[in-house]
């Protein structure tokens, strides 16, 4: 009989513990592919990750071909559609890599416990994360709450698991169960194409998201801590949105940062950064309303504006202050930004707009390719202070330093925001600021060409801080 092996948040062949288990057996592998309805586990997805799904499918698609195994999509609730492929096909035995998103480990339990009923062997793997969310726990058995005791413990638990090799064969049956197209899916974007650009950035796939790793560690990773926090070089690996579909695993990420010639500091600042993903990971297993509700509910009381013309403004990159705008910017042309500019947009919206920050973890979900549910809550509530280890409230970002500390020439803000292009690089991040030959010269009218401030960062600042007081009590 064959074995089934699901695909879900994990599209790739290498490091699949669940299809190597299933080429152990020996015998003929089905792999499939369910597009779920729920908003849950390979349920829908924001717009931009449905484009990078679209591309990622067609990718694994021709990499399972060539391996022998065509992938076979199908959707519908994922245990009608098993169970279909189950009869279709004299399958007895499921694989899958586990996902640790609250609703998807309930769609899979329920899913484990009515195949066993029918006496469906159903055997889950590791491989979303580096350690398993119940594995790295407090000396009192809880799931930590901060971070550097986090890292500790995960430090302490030592490498993760060596990476398995991609198969070289796959046996599958000799009929090919029917497929659903990916155009049937109708995943792309139509009018506007608002993805037109991503491809300058972006290639879905296991082989992309590969050659990515190598070439960061070949190259950017040394200079990475340092150079991270500036978003006009690509310091970053921007392997985040393969991450999030599991084009590339952790732990094959982890092990290719061993025994490189880079400086030890930036490899270790990198390997926290995948332990940030980890934790965010740990804190949505142990805490399932995470992007739902503040994690500390103090903040329950907040007094928010309704999400209005303010939030549109956000959204279009038309704040008036350059680097809000040139982030929210890329974020519409690429998918994507930068994690610094990330936390000083997100700031804004939450602080100077005082604007709830579930309308902006909802507005990423929807535009970033590596939307990711545990990712994007926890560092909304880490930068709104109510989330666990979150910065404090009271530190809010001031706009204008942010931009001259971290994009000191304007490069990026330049590259996002044209109309600012000519303009001195002394009031790049203040136009409002300019003298009126600067702006003149510049070819800059405030109001016109680029929108004036739409709060005053002294004021907002000092409203956001007496709501906070207020809501103390003290
Ligand atoms: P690198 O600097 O190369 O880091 C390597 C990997 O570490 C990343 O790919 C990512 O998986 C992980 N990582 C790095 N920083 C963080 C972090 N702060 N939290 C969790 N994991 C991290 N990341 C997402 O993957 N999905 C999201 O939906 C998401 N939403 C965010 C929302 C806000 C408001 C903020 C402030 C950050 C968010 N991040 C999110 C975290 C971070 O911005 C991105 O992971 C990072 O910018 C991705 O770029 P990179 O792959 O080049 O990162």
């Amino acid at each position: 009989n064959p074995v089934i092996v699901w695909f879900r948040k994990d599209l790739r062949v290498d490091d699949n513990a669940a299809l190597a288990a299933a080429v152990e057996t020996g015998r003929p592998i089905v792999t499939l592919y369910i597009r779920e309805p729920e908003k849950a586990g390979t349920g829908p997805l924001g717009g931009a990750q449905q484009w990078w799904l679209h591309h990622s499918l067609a990718s694994l698609c021709k990499t399972l071909q060539k391996l022998g195994s065509p992938l076979v999509l199908r959707s519908g609730a994922a245990d009608a559609v098993l169970a279909a492929l189950i009869e279709e096909t004299g399958a007895d035995t499921v694989h899958w890599n586990r996902r640790h998103d609250p609703a998807g480990i309930a769609i899979d339990t329920e899913i484990k416990a009515g195949l066993k009923g029918r006496g469906i062997a159903a055997k889950s793997f590791a491989g979303q994360l580096l350690h398993d969310p119940t594995r790295l726990m407090t000396g009192e058995k809880r799931p930590y709450r901060v971070y550097t005791p986090f890292w500790k413990a995960l430090e302490r638990e030592g490498e993760p698991h060596e990476p398995i090799d991609a198969p070289e064969k796959l046996t599958s049956l000799r009929k090919k169960p029917a497929s659903e197209t990916l155009d049937d899916w109708d995943l792309l974007p139509k009018k506007p194409n608002w993805a037109a650009a991503f491809p300058e950035v972006w290639t879905p796939g296991e082989e992309a998201a590969r050659e990515r790793l190598e070439s960061f560690v070949d190259g950017a990773i040394g200079g990475y801590k340092e150079d991270r926090d500036h978003p006009a070089i690509e310091a970053t690996s921007m392997l985040s949105p393969h991450l999030a579909l599991g084009e590339i695993s952790p732990a094959r990420i982890w092990h290719a940062t061993r025994g490189l010639k880079a400086p030890a500091e930036d490899v270790v600042h990198f390997r926290k950064e995948l332990a940030w993903r980890e934790f965010c990971y740990h804190l949505h297993f142990h805490f399932p309303q995470l992007a739902e509700k503040n994690w500390n509910d103090r903040f329950d009381a907040f007094p928010w504006e309704a999400a209005g013309k303010n939030f549109k403004l956000w959204t279009r990159g038309q704040t008036g202050y350059p680097i809000v705008d040139a982030g929210m910017r890329q974020l519409w042309k690429h998918g994507w930004m930068h994690n610094r500019v990330r936390m000083i947009t997100a700031s804004f919206l939450i602080k100077h707009l005082m604007i709830d920050w579930r309308r902006g973890e909802e507005w990423f979900r929807d535009t970033l390719v590596d939307a990711d549910a545990a990712s994007n809550a926890a560092n909304w509530q880490w930068v709104a202070g109510s989330g666990a280890d979150a910065s404090p409230f009271f530190r809010i970002f001031n706009p204008i330093l942010q931009g001259e500390k971290f994009d000191a020439d304007g490069t990026y803000v330049r590259t996002f925001v044209p109309e600012l292009e000519k303009l001195d690089a002394a009031w790049i991040h203040k136009p409002f600021d300019a003298p009126e030959s600067a702006l003149k010269k510049a070819g800059v009218e405030l109001g016109k060409t680029y929108p004036k401030p739409i709060v005053d960062h002294g004021k907002a600042r000092e409203r956001a801080l007496a709501a906070y007081k207020a809501l103390k009590g003290d």
